[in-house]
């Protein structure tokens, strides 16, 4: 294995940490480091994701793509979606949050027959997580508007 692969695993888990507590768990930075008074990087927008980043960019791909699903998908692409959540859940980067999904596929597989049935499950799937985390539970009724149309209000037309 080269000294890279090495290197890799002795890092704290970045994707399965908030961003503060990834800080902490950092070294001290090496000889020859930027100092502290060198200028800051400007934002976190280029560095690795933390799990809040990494979550929240990933439900957005996924309830994008429920929303955009077909409304009468072949049987083919039933088979697919199902597929794509099964090794999705495989290769999440955040492992413990990935072991719970895997669990939660096993009671709720993928209910792949049309847009809206894809949709409303991937929205229970999120509920779960959230109910998890004491974040809301999110109006399923509302998937679409969210992820697809925009609310009904017209907050999002301009
Ligand atoms: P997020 O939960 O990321 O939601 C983003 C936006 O989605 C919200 O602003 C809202 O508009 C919308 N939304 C919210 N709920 C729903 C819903 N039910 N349906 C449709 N839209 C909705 N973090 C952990 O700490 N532990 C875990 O075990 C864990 N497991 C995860 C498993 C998966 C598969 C994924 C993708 C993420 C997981 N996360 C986990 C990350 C976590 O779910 C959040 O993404 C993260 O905490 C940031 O939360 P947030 O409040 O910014 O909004």
């Amino acid at each position: 294995m080269s000294s890279h692969g090495s290197d890799e695993e002795e890092k704290p888990c970045r994707a399965c940490s908030d961003f503060k507590s990834w800080a902490k768990s950092q070294k001290p930075p090496k000889p020859g480091a930027p100092k502290k008074d060198s200028p800051p990087k400007p934002t976190r927008k280029d560095c690795p994701l933390d799990k809040e980043d990494l979550g929240q960019a990933t439900w957005g791909f996924l309830h994008s793509m429920a929303s955009y699903y077909p409304e009468k998908p072949t049987k083919a692409q039933a088979k697919s979606m199902t597929q794509f959540f099964n090794i999705f859940s495989q290769f999440y980067p955040c492992e413990p949050c990935a072991i719970d999904f895997r669990e939660d596929l096993k009671e709720n597989p993928p209910q792949t027959e049309s847009r809206n049935a894809l949709a409303q499950w991937l929205c229970e799937r999120h509920n779960t997580v959230n109910e998890k985390l004491g974040k809301p539970e999110f109006d399923c009724s509302k998937v679409h508007e969210r992820w697809k149309d925009g609310w009904l209000d017209g907050s999002c037309d301009s």
